[in-house]
């Protein structure tokens, strides 16, 4: 049955809590292998997609930015923060939310919280990508930094990489405590390191995930051996990165999208010209992932807004039907579209 105008102004609204319902009602590992699919999908359809690097406003504690993009049936965007000094006062370092809206009308279609959503698209692209280019049957992951994305960065790659140990680091070691305890009984093997080298032993995949605005180095040159996989997801702004350069001199470097990774990622140590390879050309064929078991395969992650594009379109379809969230007034709808103010005038007390 179709919408009557009223009905069609109001917007489906994603809460904080709606979305944990969300997820535990569709299960986390299926949440996460769904939306890799639509970030394939999606991916596999690039040059379809408006694409900009995301408008940032930068500040001394941390950055907000804006993340549009559009299919042309239907535009999202996403709005989120990072402030690395946040968690000293109790707060998060990223907080999120985002829309989607349909391009023939330009009317909001879903409005939702998107801080879960954005580990959970941010871990499904780690995995995704890790699927593609790590080495066949990798079975141990380094996860270097334990806050807030490192437990659903730990359970996408092991949902659909096939990841089954985790060896966790992090300078604060109560952050590796809690994100041990949080990956009991996942069927992970989950051991706890008191050194990055530590981590690293025996990995196959090392991600980086910490939190720090500068040009840090988490990972020196000496660290890395020949043949391994690395995600470096904490690297995602100006100023602020976690690889040695001389390792990335030795990777072949895989992106999101090069015009906003050469501001933000960790190629930003490099020149402009460096040779990078667009992750979603691997997954049409037209450029090749790993090609050689000694190579060492970089994917230097900084979050793109296809992502978080294919994670609004998977919510919008799975709220269809349940209780998960509310119809927001959001939108004003005169009776008739040119009385905006009739309709303010009777609205008087
Ligand atoms: P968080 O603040 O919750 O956790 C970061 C952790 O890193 C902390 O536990 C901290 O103690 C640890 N850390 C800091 N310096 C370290 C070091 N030298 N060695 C080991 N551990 C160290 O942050 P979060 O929400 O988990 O995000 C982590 C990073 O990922 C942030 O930089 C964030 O901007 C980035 N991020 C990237 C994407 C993406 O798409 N690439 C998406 C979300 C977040």
């Amino acid at each position: 049955m179709p919408l009557t105008p009223s009905e069609k102004a109001l917007v489906p609204f994603v809460s904080v809590d709606h979305m944990m319902q969300l997820v535990h009602h569709i299960g986390l590992a299926d949440m996460l292998r769904g939306i890799a699919d639509n970030i394939e999908e999606d991916f596999r359809r690039w040059p379809l997609f408006d694409k900009t690097p995301r408008v940032a406003s930068h500040s001394e504690q941390g950055v907000i930015e804006l993340m549009p993009t559009s299919d042309g049936d239907v535009y999202g965007f996403k709005y989120v923060n990072g402030h690395p000094s946040n968690t000293r006062d109790g707060l998060q370092t990223v907080t999120a939310f985002g829309l989607l809206a349909d391009v023939a009308t330009g009317y909001p279609v879903l409005l939702t919280e998107m801080t879960l959503l954005t580990a959970l698209r941010t871990a499904a692209t780690s995995a995704l990508a890790a699927r593609v280019l790590a080495p066949k049957n990798s079975k141990v992951m380094a996860m270097i930094g334990s806050g807030a994305q490192s437990e659903f960065q730990s359970l996408a790659m092991q949902a659909i990489a096939g990841i089954e140990e985790v060896r966790l680091y992090d300078i604060d070691p109560a952050a590796t405590t809690k994100c041990a305890a949080n990956l009991k009984g996942t069927g992970l093997r989950v051991v706890e390191c008191t050194t990055a080298e530590e981590a690293i032993l025996s990995a196959q995949i090392i991600t980086t995930c910490t939190a720090d605005k500068q040009y840090a180095t988490i990972l020196t040159d000496n660290m890395i051996g020949a043949g391994v996989h690395i995600n470096a997801i904490g690297g995602d702004c100006p100023g602020k990165t976690e690889l040695a350069p001389a390792i990335l001199h030795r990777a072949d470097i895989f992106v999101e999208f090069p015009e906003q990774t050469r501001i933000e990622g960790e190629i930003q140590q490099l020149d402009d010209d460096h040779p990078v390879t667009e992750f979603w050309e691997v997954l049409t064929g037209a450029a090749t992932g790993r090609i050689d078991p000694a190579q060492i395969t970089l994917f230097d992650s900084v979050g793109f807004a296809i992502e978080d594009f294919s994670a609004l379109r998977y919510v919008r379809t799975h709220i269809e039907g349940t209780p998960f969230y509310h119809p927001l007034d959001l939108l004003a709808d005169p009776d008739d579209p040119r009385d905006l103010y009739g309709m303010l005038a009777r609205a008087k007390p």
